[in-house]
């Protein structure tokens, strides 16, 4: 994706992994081919033809506002132990540099935020320096909604225990509710259901609205079929429903949409009794 600006706001995305582990089917259990397939001709933009599927990203959005840079959320890191996820399990991945490239230094980062903390979202919140896990980002302020750090304390999960808590125990994060205002660009929304304390964040400029909406939809084929929630929803019946009325409040709406795993942003637009996702240009 290249740098889009919003009036006085710009967005860049720098791409850890450019796919996913997981086919489509098995990420959406209630999809199939077939069912898939009755989309594929708007689903053009978004197929990877090297895989036969739906494009897939991990990574970060940056957002520059005229107060702040800021992450949003943050990948799955370097030389952190993911056993049974081979693309994951103690990358060397040139994040830190694709981050300079795209002019950002970790001194640079005024604020990190987590829509949620699964494994593919925290990652970079530290690295390893002499054997311990320190916060990448020396100065920045890293915002967590406080429903979603309560839920996730106390589960005995990798990705907490080196991407996390290290941070809460360095004293850098900060931690909210799930209306927090970043700055006053940058808005906290509750979008439960994905997990407990699963946020989007709104961004408004004086020239339109964008939103970064996290896990609320894995898949752009989602747009079309809201019902299909994740293998890894906390409550696939909430995150439904959650998906269904972000879906409907957005649509025509000329909001830009900004999931964190589609291949590229966009808009969500009716068509018959239904919805289709259109790339932004
Ligand atoms: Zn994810």
């Amino acid at each position: 994706m290249t740098t889009l600006t919003l009036g006085e706001v710009t967005v860049s995305r720098v791409i850890e992994l450019d796919r996913s582990s997981f086919p489509t089917t098995q990420m959406l259990p209630d999809s199939t081919a077939e069912a898939i397939a009755r989309h594929r001709e708007w689903l053009t933009p978004f197929w990877d033809d090297r895989v036969g599927d739906l494009g897939s990203r991990i990574g970060t959005y940056i957002v520059r506002t005229p107060q702040s840079t800021v992450l949003i959320d943050t990948g799955v890191g370097n030389d952190k132990r993911r056993d049974g996820r081979p693309a994951w399990h103690l990358r060397r991945g040139a994040f830190l540099d694709d981050l300079a490239a795209a002019g950002v230094t970790p001194a640079e980062v005024d604020a990190v935020l987590c829509t949620h903390l699964h494994v593919d979202h925290v990652g970079w919140n530290t690295r390893l320096v002499d054997g311990r896990w320190v916060p990448t980002f020396p100065r920045a302020k890293y915002v967590f909604a406080g429903e979603e750090w309560e839920f996730w304390r106390h589960e005995k999960d990798d990705c907490i225990a080196d991407s996390v808590v290290p941070v809460v125990e360095a004293g850098r994060a900060v931690l909210v509710n799930h209306d927090y205002a970043v700055d006053p660009w940058l808005t906290f929304e509750p979008s439960p259901g994905h997990t407990p304390g699963h946020v989007c964040v709104r961004l408004r400029t004086g020239a339109g609205e964008a939103v970064f909406a996290g896990d609320l939809m894995h898949r752009t084929v989602q747009v079309a079929e809201p019902q299909w929630s994740s293998q890894f929803c906390y409550d696939p019946t909430k995150a439904r429903e959650t998906r269904r009325a972000f879906v409907e409040r957005h649509a025509d709406s000329g909001v830009l949409i900004l999931p964190a795993h589609f291949p590229r942003p966009g808009y969500i637009v009716r068509h018959g009794s239904g919805h289709r996702f259109t790339p932004a240009s």
